[in-house]
């Protein structure tokens, strides 16, 4: 069965709980979310400790504002990584700053997303997503 995998990179329990809950409630068992709440331990996994098997697709979820290495890092490290850079990372953050946002893309976020208030508009956002990633787009 096809695996949708969605690295999520988010220090704030409140924030990754929302988003994991979102998830469950579309019911989609192929859908699943790894959580981690530093970049530093997301990058260890996808580098070392992920199988990446040919029934998976991923896509990585990332908060900007982290403790130790921060969004931006650790976009590019998945963008100048031979095994990860094929991986869309959607930077997913409460910031709506230009310079933000013009960085981000500048080291290759495939979006920016500014995370909306409330469990409802937060739940929106994800099916939208794992919908425009894992069904209207192929993945490498
Ligand atoms: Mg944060």
């Amino acid at each position: 069965m096809r695996q949708n995998i969605i690295v999520l990179v988010e220090d704030s329990p409140a924030d990754a709980r929302v988003v994991t809950r979102a998830i469950d409630k579309l019911g989609d068992p192929s859908l699943i979310v790894m959580h981690f709440d530093t970049a530093e331990a997301a990058i260890e996994y996808c580098e070392k400790d992920a199988k990446w098997t040919s029934n998976q697709r991923q896509i990585v979820l990332m908060d900007l504002n982290l403790p130790g290495a921060d969004g931006l890092t650790c976009l590019r490290h998945f963008k100048s990584s031979p095994r990860l850079r094929h991986i869309p990372v959607i930077v997913w953050t409460t910031s709506d700053q230009p310079r933000d946002i013009q960085r981000s893309y500048e080291r290759g976020a495939n979006s920016f997303v500014t995370k909306p208030m409330g469990l409802k508009a937060v739940s929106e956002m994800v099916r939208d997503l794992c919908h425009y990633w894992f069904e209207r787009t192929t993945l490498a």
